[in-house]
Protein backbone atom coordinates (compact mmCIF):
# COMPACT_ATOMS: atom_id res chain seq x y z
CA UNK A 1 0.00 0.00 0.00
CA UNK A 2 1.18 3.30 -0.96
CA UNK A 3 0.32 6.02 1.67
CA UNK A 4 2.55 9.05 2.27
CA UNK A 5 4.46 7.69 5.42
CA UNK A 6 5.14 11.37 7.34
CA UNK A 7 2.94 13.83 8.48
CA UNK A 8 3.23 16.27 5.49
CA UNK A 9 2.71 20.32 6.25
CA UNK A 10 2.35 22.72 3.65
CA UNK A 11 4.43 25.48 3.26
CA UNK A 12 2.62 28.79 2.35
CA UNK A 13 4.86 32.03 1.01
CA UNK A 14 3.42 35.09 1.02
CA UNK A 15 5.47 37.68 -1.01
CA UNK A 16 4.21 41.69 -1.64
CA UNK A 17 5.98 44.96 -1.71
CA UNK A 18 6.37 46.56 0.90
CA UNK A 19 3.23 48.87 1.95
CA UNK A 20 0.54 46.01 -0.05
CA UNK A 21 -0.93 45.42 3.43
CA UNK A 22 0.83 42.22 4.08
CA UNK A 23 1.64 41.75 7.84
CA UNK A 24 -2.19 42.87 8.27
CA UNK A 25 -3.79 40.38 6.43
CA UNK A 26 -0.81 37.33 7.04
CA UNK A 27 -2.16 38.56 10.84
CA UNK A 28 -5.59 38.42 10.65
CA UNK A 29 -5.32 34.68 8.95
CA UNK A 30 -3.24 33.86 11.95
CA UNK A 31 -5.61 34.90 14.29
CA UNK A 32 -8.46 33.05 13.18
CA UNK A 33 -6.66 30.37 12.20
CA UNK A 34 -4.57 28.32 15.29
CA UNK A 35 -3.16 25.88 12.60
CA UNK A 36 -0.75 27.61 10.54
CA UNK A 37 2.41 29.31 12.12
CA UNK A 38 4.44 31.65 11.14
CA UNK A 39 8.27 31.16 10.58
CA UNK A 40 9.90 34.41 12.50
CA UNK A 41 12.54 35.02 10.25
CA UNK A 42 16.68 36.43 11.13
CA UNK A 43 16.91 39.87 10.35
CA UNK A 44 19.96 42.62 10.50
CA UNK A 45 17.74 45.52 10.23
CA UNK A 46 16.75 47.27 13.48
CA UNK A 47 13.29 46.46 15.50
CA UNK A 48 10.74 48.85 14.30
CA UNK A 49 8.58 51.20 17.70
CA UNK A 50 6.63 48.19 19.36
CA UNK A 51 8.68 45.01 17.40
CA UNK A 52 9.79 42.74 19.71
CA UNK A 53 13.19 39.85 19.28
CA UNK A 54 11.47 36.54 19.20
CA UNK A 55 8.50 37.37 17.94
CA UNK A 56 8.72 39.80 14.64
CA UNK A 57 11.96 39.32 13.87
CA UNK A 58 15.31 37.90 15.53
CA UNK A 59 17.11 40.52 15.39
CA UNK A 60 20.75 40.27 15.30
CA UNK A 61 24.16 42.13 14.02
CA UNK A 62 25.69 41.80 10.54
CA UNK A 63 28.05 39.22 11.78
CA UNK A 64 25.88 36.91 13.34
CA UNK A 65 23.82 36.84 10.55
CA UNK A 66 26.88 35.51 8.26
CA UNK A 67 28.35 33.46 10.39
CA UNK A 68 24.54 31.75 10.69
CA UNK A 69 24.58 31.33 6.74
CA UNK A 70 27.87 30.25 5.94
CA UNK A 71 26.86 27.41 8.64
CA UNK A 72 23.97 26.67 6.39
CA UNK A 73 21.60 27.59 8.98
CA UNK A 74 18.76 29.27 6.76
CA UNK A 75 16.51 27.79 4.23
CA UNK A 76 16.73 30.78 2.17
CA UNK A 77 18.54 34.06 2.79
CA UNK A 78 18.39 37.49 1.21
CA UNK A 79 19.47 41.45 1.27
CA UNK A 80 16.06 43.69 0.85
CA UNK A 81 16.45 47.00 1.32
CA UNK A 82 19.90 47.06 2.74
CA UNK A 83 19.46 44.41 5.01
CA UNK A 84 20.04 41.13 5.25
CA UNK A 85 16.95 38.35 6.08
CA UNK A 86 16.92 34.19 6.33
CA UNK A 87 14.86 31.66 7.71
CA UNK A 88 15.93 28.94 10.03
CA UNK A 89 16.16 26.24 7.98
CA UNK A 90 15.98 23.86 11.28
CA UNK A 91 12.40 25.30 12.45
CA UNK A 92 10.60 25.08 9.13
CA UNK A 93 12.17 21.23 8.59
CA UNK A 94 10.61 20.84 12.49
CA UNK A 95 7.59 21.97 11.23
CA UNK A 96 7.16 19.90 8.19
CA UNK A 97 8.25 16.52 10.23
CA UNK A 98 5.14 17.15 12.36
CA UNK A 99 2.70 17.88 10.07
CA UNK A 100 2.53 21.57 10.73
CA UNK A 101 0.95 24.54 8.28
CA UNK A 102 3.58 27.03 8.05
CA UNK A 103 3.41 30.67 6.18
CA UNK A 104 6.83 32.40 5.00
CA UNK A 105 6.47 36.10 4.91
CA UNK A 106 9.50 36.68 2.22
CA UNK A 107 10.44 38.69 -0.39
CA UNK A 108 10.85 36.98 -4.40
CA UNK A 109 14.34 36.01 -3.90
CA UNK A 110 13.67 34.47 -0.97
CA UNK A 111 10.88 32.50 -2.59
CA UNK A 112 12.68 31.49 -5.54
CA UNK A 113 15.10 29.78 -3.32
CA UNK A 114 12.56 27.68 -0.77
CA UNK A 115 10.34 26.72 -4.31
CA UNK A 116 13.89 24.84 -5.23
CA UNK A 117 13.67 22.79 -1.70
CA UNK A 118 10.31 22.60 -1.79
CA UNK A 119 8.20 22.09 -5.10
CA UNK A 120 4.79 22.05 -3.13
CA UNK A 121 5.16 25.17 -1.41
CA UNK A 122 2.42 27.72 -2.45
CA UNK A 123 3.13 30.95 -3.66
CA UNK A 124 0.56 33.87 -2.86
CA UNK A 125 1.71 37.58 -3.83
CA UNK A 126 -0.20 40.44 -2.97
CA UNK A 127 -0.66 43.66 -4.92
CA UNK A 128 -1.69 46.68 -4.17
CA UNK A 129 -4.65 48.28 -5.87
CA UNK A 130 -2.37 51.09 -7.48
CA UNK A 131 1.21 52.63 -7.01
CA UNK A 132 -0.66 55.66 -5.37
CA UNK A 133 -2.52 52.94 -2.51
CA UNK A 134 1.13 51.89 -1.90
CA UNK A 135 3.12 54.97 -1.15
CA UNK A 136 -0.06 55.86 0.79
CA UNK A 137 0.17 53.14 3.36
CA UNK A 138 4.04 53.62 3.59
CA UNK A 139 4.02 57.04 4.53
CA UNK A 140 0.94 56.43 6.80
CA UNK A 141 2.64 53.73 8.67
CA UNK A 142 5.48 56.32 9.86
CA UNK A 143 7.39 54.02 11.23
CA UNK A 144 10.25 54.37 8.69
CA UNK A 145 12.06 57.94 7.62
CA UNK A 146 11.46 59.42 3.92
CA UNK A 147 14.94 58.09 3.10
CA UNK A 148 13.98 54.47 3.58
CA UNK A 149 9.97 55.11 2.67
CA UNK A 150 11.73 56.41 -1.09
CA UNK A 151 13.94 52.91 -1.44
CA UNK A 152 11.03 51.07 -0.44
CA UNK A 153 8.63 52.65 -3.45
CA UNK A 154 11.58 52.47 -5.29
CA UNK A 155 11.75 48.65 -4.91
CA UNK A 156 8.30 47.86 -5.26
CA UNK A 157 8.18 47.96 -9.06
CA UNK A 158 11.23 45.16 -8.91
CA UNK A 159 9.18 43.06 -6.54
CA UNK A 160 5.63 43.12 -8.43
CA UNK A 161 7.81 42.05 -11.69
CA UNK A 162 7.86 38.64 -9.56
CA UNK A 163 4.33 38.12 -9.34
CA UNK A 164 4.02 35.94 -12.72
CA UNK A 165 5.76 33.43 -10.70
CA UNK A 166 3.06 32.68 -8.04
CA UNK A 167 0.02 30.62 -8.59
CA UNK A 168 -1.57 32.73 -6.90
CA UNK A 169 -2.56 36.65 -6.86
CA UNK A 170 -4.71 39.02 -4.22
CA UNK A 171 -5.48 42.45 -4.76
CA UNK A 172 -5.84 44.06 -1.32
CA UNK A 173 -7.99 46.68 -2.09
CA UNK A 174 -11.12 45.75 -0.16
CA UNK A 175 -9.35 44.37 3.15
CA UNK A 176 -12.16 41.68 3.83
CA UNK A 177 -12.31 40.05 0.62
CA UNK A 178 -8.48 40.21 0.28
CA UNK A 179 -8.44 37.64 3.61
CA UNK A 180 -11.77 35.62 2.57
CA UNK A 181 -9.01 35.03 -0.77
CA UNK A 182 -6.24 34.52 1.25
CA UNK A 183 -8.08 31.95 3.67
CA UNK A 184 -9.46 30.53 0.92
CA UNK A 185 -6.36 29.38 -0.72
CA UNK A 186 -5.34 27.86 2.67
CA UNK A 187 -8.25 25.34 3.05
CA UNK A 188 -7.93 24.34 -0.61
CA UNK A 189 -4.33 23.26 -0.01
CA UNK A 190 -5.28 21.69 2.82
CA UNK A 191 -7.82 19.48 0.90
CA UNK A 192 -5.40 18.42 -1.64
CA UNK A 193 -4.81 14.89 -1.98
CA UNK A 194 -1.38 14.16 -0.17
CA UNK A 195 -2.49 16.59 2.96
CA UNK A 196 -5.95 14.60 3.44
CA UNK A 197 -3.92 11.34 2.98
CA UNK A 198 -0.92 12.42 5.33
CA UNK A 199 -3.66 13.90 8.22
CA UNK A 200 -6.32 10.77 7.43
CA UNK A 201 -3.99 8.22 7.16
CA UNK A 202 -6.34 5.44 9.17
CA UNK A 203 -9.19 6.64 7.24
CA UNK A 204 -7.75 5.92 3.82
CA UNK A 205 -6.47 2.77 5.10
CA UNK A 206 -9.99 1.82 5.82
CA UNK A 207 -11.43 3.07 2.81
CA UNK A 208 -9.09 1.07 0.58
CA UNK A 209 -7.29 4.15 -0.92
CA UNK A 210 -4.03 3.57 -2.47
CA UNK A 211 -2.14 6.61 -3.94
CA UNK A 212 0.80 7.10 -5.40
CA UNK A 213 2.12 10.24 -4.13
CA UNK A 214 5.52 11.31 -5.84
P1 LIG B 1 10.36 44.48 6.70
O1 LIG B 1 11.69 45.07 7.01
O2 LIG B 1 9.39 45.50 6.20
O3 LIG B 1 9.81 43.70 7.87
O4 LIG B 1 10.56 43.42 5.53
C1 LIG B 1 11.16 43.83 4.33
C2 LIG B 1 11.07 42.72 3.31
O5 LIG B 1 11.84 41.60 3.71
C3 LIG B 1 9.65 42.21 3.09
O6 LIG B 1 9.47 42.03 1.69
C4 LIG B 1 9.66 40.89 3.79
O7 LIG B 1 8.74 39.99 3.25
C5 LIG B 1 11.08 40.44 3.54
N1 LIG B 1 11.49 39.40 4.47
C6 LIG B 1 11.16 39.27 5.78
N2 LIG B 1 11.70 38.16 6.30
C7 LIG B 1 12.36 37.56 5.30
C8 LIG B 1 13.11 36.35 5.19
O8 LIG B 1 13.28 35.58 6.13
N3 LIG B 1 13.65 36.07 3.97
C9 LIG B 1 13.49 36.88 2.90
N4 LIG B 1 14.04 36.48 1.75
N5 LIG B 1 12.80 38.01 2.95
C10 LIG B 1 12.23 38.35 4.13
Amino acid sequence: MLLPSPPSGSLFMVVAPSGAGKSTLVNALLAQDGAIRLSVSYTTRGPRPGEQNGREYHFVTVDDFLARREAGEFLESAEVHGNYYGTSRIWINEQMRAGTDVLLEIDWQGAQQVRKQFPHAVGMFILPPSIAALEERLTKRGQDDHQVITRRLLAAGGEIAHAPDFEYVIINQEFSVALSQLTSIVIATRCRFPQQAARNSSLFAQLGIHANLN
